[in-house]
């Protein structure tokens, strides 16, 4: 039997989907609410205990296994989710291979680097004279300080060197910002800022980690309004919503 399998055989997917869908018996079956798309009226939501499937036969019509069901609600790519109920269902995976564990120290570096952004933009928003335009435009859009601080909104500055530079400073090279999607290449392999004169919002995933930026003009005339990081192996673009985590966050609080 694989991990997956065994993972499949040892959890019981009524209980994992049951921790945010009400579940009622219909037979040999479970139905409940949708918790993927507004669904209130007729529950759309069916789970198979027998072969341990779930589907939504409304607006999502798609369904799947526990993985996908987990990977759906919480963002979770599948490497996430197989750890997750790997360690819930008490299944011992295999050791990462080398190059695996190589895959996750670059992400992890990766990862470090950005949320190192996330604090120079924000720097760059409060504490500099620069980014006083940003803040006034923020506010004149009518973010109180603590919406900004919320969403950790920040600003890239102005000029193709700055934010280049402060990490080449740091340490990392030009490979880690292109990686990270905070620099573009041009031709000639000379690499320049990606953000420039952007009020930048940080993009996390399911899990609150880290996966990229948006960035909004502003000045009227640049293009485009919205910029987003470029695909990465953490920005994957299909996978991501704005602000998932914090939305997730406020919805629970409410
Ligand atoms: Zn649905």
């Amino acid at each position: 039997m694989t991990s997956i399998e065994e993972i499949k055989t040892r959890l019981d997917i009524v209980d994992v989907v049951s921790e945010s869908v009400t579940l009622k018996r219909s037979g040999k079956n479970y139905t409940g609410f949708c918790p993927f798309h507004p669904n209130t009226r007729t529950p759309a939501f069916v789970v198979w205990p027998e072969t341990g499937t779930w589907r939504c036969f409304g607006q999502c019509n798609e369904g799947g296994d526990v993985f996908k069901f987990v990977m759906k609600r919480e963002g979770w790519d599948f490497p996430e989710a197989l750890r997750a109920m790997a360690d819930r269902a008490g299944v011992q995976l295999r050791p990462p291979s080398p190059h695996e564990e190589a895959q996750k120290e670059e992400h992890a570096r990766l990862r470090t680097l950005l949320e190192e952004a996330v604090a120079f933009y924000r720097h760059n928003l409060l504490n500099t004279q620069a980014g006083k335009v940003a803040l006034d435009y923020l506010h004149g859009r009518g973010l109180a300080d603590e919406t900004i601080e919320i969403f950790e909104l920040g600003y890239a500055p102005q000029g193709y060197e700055n934010t280049r530079r402060h990490f080449l400073d740091k340490g990392y090279t030009e490979g880690d910002l292109l990686d990270a999607g905070l620099v573009s290449e041009r031709k000639s392999g000379e690499t320049y800022d990606r953000f420039r004169h952007r009020v930048i919002f940080p993009i996390r995933d399911g899990r609150g980690k880290i996966a990229g930026f948006g960035a909004r003009a502003i000045a009227p005339d640049d293009m485009p309004k919205y910029l987003n990081s470029p695909q990465s192996v953490l920005f994957d673009k299909s996978r991501l919503l704005y602000g998932l985590d914090k939305a997730r966050k406020s919805i629970r609080s409410t």
